[in-house]
């Protein structure tokens, strides 16, 4: 076929196609640890390729490269490399992007709280210096990147309070200092935002969120450029966060319904912000469909299909003491950490994914008290609005 394939048929054909000699629709799974090694494999192994050919499963095994080719071509990246977690992936990534051993990441202040900890705490002693700056601020990154900043770190969409980042600007200006690019995509998915086609260097995800979708798998992906994807690959072979097998063949098989996956969550999301921004017990709506959104315009630029995700975040009047009762009294969203799954999920950012922050310190990041994140799911919208509805209701 000469035309390239679009992104739905790519989820579906993309990677392994079934043969005569291997005919299996679905992919077998394969659990071995070691391979049988022969000539064919010694002459690679003997010239420096431990990549190519079946080794060892720490280096490189069927279902994980099964999956890593999927993500690759949806992602629109030359390679992309499986981690046993979206922390584990961010880690190899933040490594990587400096040869040398450690630098200074321009680390957007709009990001999850796991990201900006594991610079503080676990990197800070290798010698990773953060400089925070504002992902709006075209100023703020200047200063940071004038400072010596040889990574730029975004989200393309934030967590929580979806704040949208200005992807091509935020590139040209990293590139204009020589600096790298890389954004967490976890948010937009594939379905909702390309970041290397906005410029970006290198892209990772939390597959565990709606890549996987089915709120089972623990698994994350860098992809970027094949000569950095494969010193990102070296990385995992000599520290061993590969994924699973298994979690591998899951994670390939929720791939193929990730575009309907995603496209009913953006229109859930779309359907309960519009509802949730009319009820008078909410302050503030943070979804960048709203055309009240301050990401509202940047994001027709930026985000794909007339999307906006998946993801949403809404400030109670009642404040950061009505936060727990309501979403208690919700029917059908679940209390749970995480995004991207079939089932709606709720949580409440100061207690989960950014704890520890001040008050000042959570506007910084873009959200207030009360803050409720909400994960949307595949059920019908106007059950999600009824559920929200009845829990404002009944405060
Ligand atoms: N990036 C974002 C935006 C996240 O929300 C998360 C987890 O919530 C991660 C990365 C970390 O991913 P994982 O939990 O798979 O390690």
């Amino acid at each position: 076929m000469s035309t390239p394939l679009r992104f739905s048929t790519l989820a579906v054909h993309a990677g392994r196609r079934p043969t005569p000699e291997d005919p299996d629709l679905s992919p077998p799974l394969r659990r071995a640890t070691t391979f049988l090694q022969h000539p064919e494999v010694h002459s690679l192994t003997d010239a420096g390729d431990w990549a190519t050919p079946l080794v060892y499963s720490r280096y490189g095994s069927p279902n994980v490269s099964d999956a890593e080719e999927v993500l690759a071509a949806l992602e629109g990246a030359e390679r992309g490399v499986l981690f046993a977690s979206g922390m584990a992936a961010i880690h190899a990534m933040l490594l990587h992007a400096f040869p040398s051993g450690a630098g200074k990441v321009a680390l957007a202040r709009q990001i999850y709280g796991g990201t900006s900890s594991l610079l503080a705490k676990a990197l800070a002693s290798l010698g990773f210096e953060v400089i925070p700056f504002d992902v709006r601020d075209e100023g703020d990154l200047a200063a940071a990147l004038g400072a010596g900043a040889g990574l730029v770190h975004v989200e393309g969409l934030s967590n929580p309070s979806v704040v949208v980042a200005d992807l091509p600007r935020l590139a040209e200006q990293a590139h204009g200092a020589g600096a790298l690019f890389s954004v967490d995509s976890t948010f937009a998915t594939p379905v909702v935002q390309r970041p290397l086609e906005l410029g970006a260097d290198l892209v990772v995800h939390s597959a565990t969120k709606a890549l996987a979708g089915h709120s089972d798998v623990t698994a994350g992906v860098v992809l970027g450029r094949a000569a950095r994807m494969e010193a990102v690959a070296g990385y995992r072979k000599l520290t061993g966060a590969i994924l699973d097998p298994a979690a591998a063949w899951l994670l390939r098989r929720s791939m193929a319904t990730l575009g309907l996956r995603v496209e009913a969550q953006c229109k859930a999301a779309m359907a309960l912000a519009g509802a949730l921004a009319a009820r008078e017990e909410v302050a503030r709506v943070h979804y960048p469909g709203l055309p009240q959104d301050p990401g509202h315009e940047l994001s027709g630029r930026v985000l794909k299909g007339g999307l906006h995700g998946s993801m949403l975040a809404f400030e109670l009047k009642g404040g950061d003491e009505e936060a727990r009762p309501f979403v208690s009294r919700l029917r059908l969203a679940v209390d749970a950490p995480s995004l991207g799954g079939v089932e709606t999920l709720v949580s409440i950012p100061h207690l989960m994914s950014h704890t520890g922050l001040s008050a000042e310190q959570r506007l910084a990041v873009g959200f207030g008290p009360g803050c409720v994140r909400v994960a949307c799911g595949i059920e019908d919208p106007e059950d999600l609005i009824a559920d929200f509805a009845g829990a404002l209701g009944a405060g």
